[in-house]
């Protein structure tokens, strides 16, 4: 079998949405092209310094591999976050990220849950736990992650955050929202990026448009080691997630193309809710840790989380919430 688009050298990935054979080199060059193409929609080619969320895993090394095909890497900073969870996260997985950002001149920054909340996930867990409390381990890293992502961003003065999400996770939290009636969250997704608060760096998503399958052939292709090993924490994920994804894969299977038709879709509608929409109220902060809150809260989620579970002096125990 031809490449379809070289026509030289052999096929190795079928390329389902586009009904096209493709080589190695042309596959790569794709997957490269249209990360750059919505890179470029960011504006992440004019950015000075932009930071890159990377957890080591296939998706962010495929962030980092493209993103410095067409962007100067020493404008380029790699954020990595060790959540603390006993048995997932390796120091030799870190190492293996290092190296591979040293080769493409990629500094890296390396933190922990533990040094900069004070507890490992696995302790906030077992807090939670002793306490009763029926929140999950996902709602207690995706969190603190975002908070600790957020705030590198700052300190480094990045222009933008990026994350290395695919199409198949981008789809599925619109789909989510969209279940949820969360306007707020859903007008904050769309191919141009959108700063919600001074206190919050923007965040882009320059693999939106790439499906998970080609991100990990991607990476397979490339020959990178990557963290392969299942969270612990899986069956703790919401399950709406699990069974959204489950549908957007049967559609997908029957129709190749659903997913990147939605995103489309979706991508023209969000402007229009936007133009109707005005976010320029600043938003209140976290009286604890002075995080950026929503209206009418004292303190952010994170800090409630935390005095839930007992982590947090009892004094903290007045800004709670009623619920
Ligand atoms: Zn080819
Ligand atoms: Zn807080």
């Amino acid at each position: 079998m031809i490449c379809d688009v070289c026509k030289v050298r052999e096929a190795v990935v079928y390329q389902q949405h586009t009904g096209r054979k493709l080589c190695k080199g042309c596959f790569i060059e794709d997957i490269r092209k249209r990360i750059e193409t919505e890179a470029k929609k960011q504006n992440l080619d004019k950015a000075n310094k932009i930071l890159l969320a990377v957890s080591g895993g296939k998706d962010s090394l495929v962030l980092a591999d493209a993103l410095s095909s067409f962007i100067n890497p020493s404008k380029l900073i790699a954020f990595n976050i060790n959540e603390g969870i006993r048995g997932y996260n390796r120091d030799d997985q870190i190492r293996k990220l290092y190296e591979y950002l040293k080769d493409l001149g990629i500094e890296l920054i390396a933190t922990s849950f533990k040094h900069e909340v004070g507890f490992t996930l696995d302790e906030m867990v077992k807090a939670a736990t002793e306490k009763g409390l029926k929140v999950s381990a996902c709602t207690f890293c995706g969190g603190f992650r975002r908070k600790l992502i957020n705030e590198a961003g700052i300190k480094n003065r990045v222009d933008y955050v990026a994350t290395g999400h695919n199409l198949d996770d981008e789809v599925q939290t619109i789909i989510i929202n969209l279940i949820r009636g969360d306007l707020l969250r859903l007008i904050r997704f769309g191919d141009k990026p959108l700063r919600v608060s001074s206190g919050f760096v923007t965040r882009v998503k320059p693999l939106r448009k790439i499906y998970e399958w080609e991100t990990t052939m991607y990476a397979y292709l490339k020959g990178f080691e990557f963290q392969e090993n299942e969270c612990p924490y899986i069956s703790q994920r919401p399950t709406l997630r699990a069974k959204v994804r489950e549908l957007l894969y049967d559609l997908e299977q029957k129709s190749p193309g659903t997913l990147l038709k939605i995103i489309e879709q979706f991508d023209s509608i969000s402007e229009k809710l936007r133009a109707n929409y005005t976010l320029n109220k600043e938003l209140p902060r976290c009286v604890i840790c002075g995080e950026p809150t929503t209206y009418e809260r004292k303190i952010c989620k994170n800090c409630e989380l935390l005095i839930r579970a007992g982590l947090l002096p009892q004094e903290y125990q007045k800004y709670l919430p009623i619920s």
